[in-house]
């Protein structure tokens, strides 16, 4: 059967590939602009009276929690490792990137 040949198989799984946006990596410039809104709502944590960070995804890093100043090193230890999860989890980032934005969110 002619449509079942190898060539057009191809050409259509190519096809589906390209045109399925779900399955395809976000590019290059949407994940550098979700990592510095990231980094930007992060920031804010350091002078917040209640921890709360959701990732430009619509995903809860960190439910609503308030600080304790006494706590402040370790909740923001807290933070971090929160934050790392979640780019390793549902970005799937490499070490080296999410140590970038992690030190870019508490830089000064
Ligand atoms: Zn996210």
């Amino acid at each position: 059967m002619a449509r079942c040949l190898p060539s057009s198989f191809l050409d259509r799984v190519g096809r589906e590939l390209y045109c399925c946006p779900v399955k395809r990596n976000p590019t290059p410039e949407f994940e550098a602009k979700l990592l510095a809104e990231l980094a930007a709502r992060t920031k804010t944590l350091r002078t917040a009276n209640v921890l709360s960070l959701k990732c430009p995804c619509g995903k809860v890093i960190l439910p609503p929690t308030p600080a304790l100043p006494h706590l402040e090193d370790r909740q923001r230890g807290f933070v971090k490792s929160r934050i790392r999860r979640h780019l390793r989890d549902e970005h799937q980032l490499s070490d080296h990137i999410i140590d970038i934005v992690v030190s870019r969110s508490y830089a000064d």
